[in-house]
């Protein structure tokens, strides 16, 4: 394909957007630790990454229900799970054991599946990764998700009948994209989706959904979309599996570091526009001389909130021995 000039320059100027848009849609990367001064060298220890010792908890910290610090650094006291099982709901990927929430998002999650089921015609949600019991960043995927205020929900609907653990494992996502990879196959993504994503968007407590572009496109040019709904409904990196569902920090809850409320605008103009053509631009050919990247270096736990210190090292309580076999010995299936 000839590519004009005008295109080119064109491209150029996204290229520049493509570094600012991620910021756009407030789903910030973890950042990145701070280098330690020459003089340390010798005599710092490196410390151990935040991750390993969150993604090691198989039991919530027994406290008050607490999101501590921001969605991408931070953790949870007092989890809650959903269950796995629910009258329009069932939780997904049961051996990652991240079905945990602070208490107000689990209610929020089991909310939008009995309205949307009696609403929406959406027969039920799966649901896919909530929070870490202990929250916290995770050894596989998820800048965010670390304060029990993010949950992912899948783009398909629930089957009528009660999965197996094992499908749970096995079940494949369906993106909602076409064979261009950018807009949404209108066989695939249903006014019926179009009705869950603006469900979830409309509670008050909900302050972001975030989708793929092609997505975003498709709910600002269907008229049944209100302006509300959509200034809350943010493109983002792939989300054509599943939408991510985040609630706003809990009332109350003073260390919860909150992100800057959605503005008046709908989103739909140059910004969906911005990102559609991001994702058409064609891909600059591979570079052999280039190194690959380096690693980001992970998050320690000085690098959260202090109070994640003690929301690690508070003992499990006695009675977790007793719970479901869901949690129980959940690594053991992958
Ligand atoms: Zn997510």
């Amino acid at each position: 394909m000839r590519v004009g000039n005008t295109v080119a320059t064109a491209l150029a100027g996204l290229w520049l957007l493509a570094v600012a848009l991620p910021v756009l849609a407030e789903e910030p990367a973890a950042p990145a630790a701070p280098k330690l001064a020459a003089k340390d060298g010798p005599k710092a220890k490196p410390q151990p990454e935040a991750r390993k010792l969150f993604g090691a908890k198989q039991e919530p910290a027994p406290l008050e229900a607490r999101a501590i610090g921001f969605y991408s650094r931070g953790c949870l006291a007092g989890a809650k799970p959903i269950a796995i099982d629910g009258p329009a709901w069932q939780a997904m990927r049961l051996s990652r054991n991240r079905n945990w929430g602070h208490p107000n998002l689990v209610a929020l999650v089991q909310r939008l599946a009995v309205d949307a089921k009696a609403k929406d015609g959406w027969r039920g949600l799966l649901v896919g990764d909530m929070s870490q019991p202990r929250g916290g960043p995770m050894l596989t995927g998820h800048a965010s998700h670390q304060v029990g205020l993010d949950a992912d929900i899948w783009l398909t609907e629930m089957p009528d009948r009660r999965m197996t653990r094992r499908e749970r494992e096995d079940m494949s996502a369906v993106s909602m994209l076409g064979s261009d990879g950018v807009l949404v196959d209108p066989k695939v993504f249903t006014p019926a989706h179009a009705r869950l994503i603006r469900r979830a968007a409309s509670y008050p407590e909900v302050e972001r959904v975030l989708v793929h572009p092609g997505i975003k496109k498709a709910l600002c040019e269907d008229p049944a979309s209100d302006k509300a709904s959509l200034a809350k409904i943010r493109p983002f990196w792939g989300h054509h599996y599943h939408m991510h569902v985040r609630i706003g920090c809990p009332p109350g809850n003073d260390l919860c570091k909150a992100q800057p409320p959605a503005t008046a605008d709908d989103g739909c103009g140059k910004e969906v526009d911005t990102w559609i053509a991001l994702l058409r631009r064609p891909k600059p050919p591979p570079d052999p001389e280039k190194k690959p990247p380096r690693p980001r270096p992970q998050l320690t736990l000085d690098q959260l909130p202090a109070e994640c210190r003690l929301v690690l090292e508070t003992p499990a309580a006695p009675a977790a021995a007793g719970r479901p076999p869901a949690q129980k010995g959940a690594s053991r299936d992958k």
